[in-house]
């Protein structure tokens, strides 16, 4: 059969079959690539007056212009969406837009966010800072304890928020916990998968909605920016209707639309995730953070070999923790694989670490900065994520803008420094890390 006339295949069980053929439906046509090509256009000829218009409606699936929707940023979320075993995710700038958008996407002024206090700084900050001057609270708990999140929810309460693994703090989110907790106060539970995309699956543990950088892993090059907001479509808004009133009732952002009663009659992923019809046709097109066809071919690029490399990133990281655990001058090593977390590792990760190593060296901060200086295959890099080891110093680079008591609760002390391990040969990383040591006494 010509590939032309080959059915695109339509479900895929499995995510390491999902992340390189889902979306596929592209592939057609006389000169069929193999690749996904770049719509790299702005606008799409309309079809006719009466299908635009119907596209504008919501009432039928089409392209008018890509600061809402592009084949290309389709394609990359038809995997991620795949991958996650979710109905449909949404393509943006960055993470840091996807953190925004999925959670401005329920809220507005007056209203409140319960979150963990064990997050990335950048994230901290939106929410401690830029999210409180437009009116929204954010209420942080440790989520050492899940009945941390219930105490500090009231009826402007509109989800809850966390890290699967926390960066740079590590420790494994008791997401089935806080999950349960969640649903029983009529909230979803939003949470960050960035360290762990195909390692942990977390709508399979009770999670509405996750988000990522896609910058990191799922791109694995560091060459491009990008994020991504996935819908778990398990989440009965109309159920707790009085509580999510932006998704169950007349939006004025939209001509009055009810989003948990549109987009019914569109075939594609947009119809079926009210949340994310929602974000894209309001929040996406008000604040146009959208992610460019050009970086969505590169993140698809990297996706496609996002199970492989997360499992090289884990063993790395594993025989990394090991070595410095057993060094003399390594004060405590942090890493997901050393004892303490098992059961949850287990049960979430599937016994892989994960890509960071955070760890202190007895000489404090002076010898942090020395051993910094001293790394020859490890970069001095503020990013995760890339095939290559970076290296960073959280307290005066990624944290450096948090007080020091949010820094301490989100596991950044002075001397921290952390790792992110690439995929070179675990012995080469070894003998940079000993031989950094040596020189930082
Ligand atoms: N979430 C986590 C866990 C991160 O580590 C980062 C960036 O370092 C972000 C979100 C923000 O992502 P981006 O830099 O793509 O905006």
């Amino acid at each position: 059969m010509p590939v032309a006339d080959r059915p695109a295949p339509k479900e895929y069980r499995r995510p390491e079959s999902a992340v390189l053929h889902a979306g596929a439906e592209l592939r057609t046509g006389p000169t069929a690539p193999v690749i996904t090509p770049i719509f790299q256009t702005a606008a799409y000829e309309l079809p006719g007056t009466a299908t635009a218009a119907a596209i504008f409606d919501l009432t039928e699936d089409g392209h008018a212009y890509t600061r809402l929707n592009n084949p290309t940023c389709d394609v990359l979320e038809a995997r991620i969406a795949a991958a996650d075993g979710a109905p449909a995710a949404l393509a943006v700038s960055s993470g840091q837009a996807a953190t925004t958008i999925a959670l401005l996407n329920l809220c507005r002024a007056g209203d409140n966010i319960v979150s963990s206090d064990e997050l990335y700084g950048g994230t901290w900050n939106l929410l401690a800072n830029t999210f409180a001057r437009f009116g929204v609270e954010t209420r942080f708990v440790s989520p050492a304890d899940p009945k941390n999140f219930a105490a500090a929810t009231d009826e402007r309460t509109r989800c809850w928020f966390g890290e699967t693994l926390p960066n740079p703090k590590l420790r494994i989110f008791p997401i089935e916990d806080v999950a349960g907790l969640a649903h029983q106060a009529g909230v979803p539970l939003v949470l960050d998968n960035t360290l762990l995309p195909m390692v942990c699956r977390p709508l399979e543990f009770g999670a509405d909605v996750l988000v990522y950088s896609a910058t990191k892993y799922i791109g694995g090059h560091g060459s491009a920016l990008g994020g991504l907001i996935v819908d778990g479509g398990t989440f009965d808004w109309t159920r707790h209707a009085a509580r999510h009133p932006l998704l169950t009732e007349p939006d004025p952002a939209h001509g009055g639309v009810v989003w948990t009663e549109t987009g019914a009659g569109l075939g594609s992923a947009l119809g079926r995730s009210p949340y994310l019809l929602k974000a894209r046709e309001t929040l996406l097109r008000d604040l146009g953070s959208c992610l460019s066809p050009f970086n969505a071919f590169l993140l698809i690029q990297g996706i496609e070999t996002l199970p492989l490399r997360m499992r090289a990133h884990g063993e790395n990281a594993a025989a990394v923790a090991r070595f410095l655990a057993a060094h003399p001058a390594v004060a405590s090593v942090r890493h997901p694989s050393l004892a303490g977390q098992e059961e949850l590792l287990g049960r979430y990760l599937g016994g892989n670490g994960g890509p960071l190593v955070q760890f202190e060296l007895t000489g404090g901060q002076p010898a942090g900065r020395r051993f910094i200086e001293a790394l020859r295959l490890f970069a001095h890099v503020t990013n995760i994520g890339d095939v290559r080891s970076l290296a960073t110093h959280p307290a005066s680079t990624t944290h450096a803008q948090l007080p020091e008591a949010d820094q301490l609760a989100a596991g950044v002390t002075p001397g921290s420094i952390r790792l992110s391990l690439g995929l070179e040969h675990a012995d080469d990383l070894l003998e940079d890390l000993a031989q950094a040591l040596e020189r930082a006494r």
